[in-house]
């Protein structure tokens, strides 16, 4: 058996050949390995194992031929430096959306009284990264996760459990589903922003939800929704708290403008400067 130095160079030779991520072989060896990565540099000159090798050559096969996300390969993804599991049932959580929480949490502690105790709605939860990181930073928190696939629910739940955490999950079209509950004071979400015919790389398109994608011709159907019925659902004061396209704020703000009464709209850029929060704050 050839060693992990060995493996690992050859496999990233293969992905740059291919156009491909080098960095995503590596995150496969340590995952068949097992390895992390100062294990990696302890035992680089050692033989894989016949099977990890198997094992590995066909994820490395399916993540370059046939574009597998290797989240998808690997069953989970970190976001906010936890794991949550990932299927082809829920968006792969991404590094934006990490901003979302982070902006929440500051605004969380700003905006609001003290002494409230909040509650907080994620809505089209996908695999809760959302709402549970929200959790799991602050444990005061009561968050309740809607999704309109089952199946994405059942995933947000198992990341629930897994992280130790305490969540409400309710199956339902983005705010439908809140009815039952008492009323929130945030809502936040991450829609599906993209616009129908938006041209996507292989590794989104084929293997992402498209119910969590898309977002109707001009990606912004989930947000006149969220606009039109959030404040059924919300306490004042309340905070909206959204992700949404590079190139849809000023769309965003127009849409609230339209919708929301005295509100005060906050948008905010994200790492690489685009366009991607829009915060909606309503005073008592
Ligand atoms: N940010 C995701 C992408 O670029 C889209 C997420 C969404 O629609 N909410 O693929």
């Amino acid at each position: 058996m050839p060693t992990f130095k060995k493996v690992l160079e050859v496999n990233e030779t293969y992905a740059i050949d291919n156009g491909k991520e080098p960095s995503a072989i590596k995150q496969l060896l340590m995952h068949h390995g097992p390895l992390t990565p100062t294990e990696y540099y302890l035992k680089k000159d050692e033989a894989m194992d016949e099977k990890a090798y198997t094992a590995f050559l066909k994820d490395v096969d399916e993540y370059i031929k046939h574009d597998v996300p290797i989240q998808h390969l690997i069953g989970h993804e970190v976001f906010y430096g936890y794991s949550f599991k990932v299927t082809k049932d829920v968006l792969i959580p991404r590094f934006e959306t990490e901003e979302l929480v982070t902006h929440t949490l500051d605004y969380i502690e700003s905006f609001f009284p003290h002494d409230k105790p909040l509650r907080v709605a994620d809505v089209g939860t996908g695999s809760g990264c959302i709402g549970l990181t929200l959790k799991k930073e602050r444990a005061s928190l009561s968050v309740t996760c809607t999704d309109v696939s089952k199946k994405a629910v059942t995933v947000a739940q198992e990341n629930a459990e897994a992280l130790g955490i305490h969540a409400t999950f309710a199956e339902g079209n983005m705010c439908e589903p809140l009815g039952e509950f008492d009323k929130f004071d945030i809502i936040v979400s991450n829609p599906p922003y993209l616009k129908d015919q938006e041209p996507l790389e292989a590794v989104v398109k084929n293997h992402e939800p498209h119910v969590a994608l898309f977002g109707g011709s001009d990606g912004l159907k989930y947000y006149r929704e969220l606009f039109e019925t959030a404040e059924s659902y919300l306490n004042t004061p309340y905070m909206i708290a959204m992700e949404h396209g590079f190139d849809t704020a000023k769309a965003i703000r127009k849409l609230i403008q339209k919708t929301l009464k005295d509100v005060t709209v906050v948008q905010k850029k994200d790492m690489q400067g685009k366009d991607r929060m829009t915060f909606v704050f309503k005073k008592p």
